[in-house]
This record gives structure tokens, sequence and C-alpha cells, in this order.
């Protein structure tokens, strides 16, 4: 279950840039050839989030479609089922232009830091 191993970079990444303020939402950037299952990375999410700033964090996953340029005759097809293949030409020789992003694209933390004391 590779969402979980995604799922704590996202968490790592997301703390590094809180410094200590609690995460209340991370925006995420995924590409279609990542193969993600929403629902599965959003339970790794809160599963690796727990305990951390970014527990109870909500998670946004926006969803990359896949493209790429065919080296064999340059057209540009929009890539949405395996094997990967030219709709022109049904070359298989890609280049891959979108569909493999995994960005963190914003996080939204709350304004005061986190006390050593809470309620
Ligand atoms: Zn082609």
């Amino acid at each position: 279950m590779h969402e979980l191993s995604i799922a704590t970079s996202i968490v790592e990444i997301a703390c590094r840039h809180a410094a200590g303020r609690r995460v209340t939402r991370v925006q995420l950037k995924v590409g279609y050839l990542r193969q993600v299952v929403p629902s599965a990375l959003t339970f790794s999410f809160e599963l690796v989030a727990d305990g951390t700033s970014a527990q109870g964090a909500s998670l946004d996953i926006e969803a990359v479609p896949a493209s790429g340029i065919c080296l064999q005759c340059g057209a540009q097809s929009a890539l949405d089922a395996f094997p990967l293949q030219c709709s022109a030409c049904g070359g298989f020789l890609l280049r891959i232009v979108a569909g493999e992003e995994l960005i963190v694209e914003s996080l939204e933390l709350e304004e005061q830091e986190i006390g050593t004391h809470s309620g």
C-alpha cells in the first residue's frame, strides 16, 4: 500500500512548513500515473498525521490527468488508460508531460502557535 509512504511524506512536508503551528488543510496535486487511491490516501494521511501538527487537517486531493507527447509522430495525447499509448499513431514511446505530479500545492495553518498546554 504505497499510499502510506506518500502520506508519510505529505505529513513530513506539512509539519516542516508549519513550524509548530497547527495545519488545518493540505491541498495536494496527484497525477493520474501515480495511481493513488484517494480514499486510501486520506485514510493513511489521518493515520500518519495523528499526534503531529497535521492532526485533524483536511486533505484535498486534486487529480491531474496524464498526457504525453509521442516520440514517433509528435502528437500529444491524453493518457487515461494503461497501457499508455499515442492516440494518433498507436505508438508506445511517449514523453510524459503531465500525470506524474505529487505536489503539496498549499497548506493552511492556524495563526497561533501550538502551546505546551491546550484547551
Ligand atoms: Zn504517435
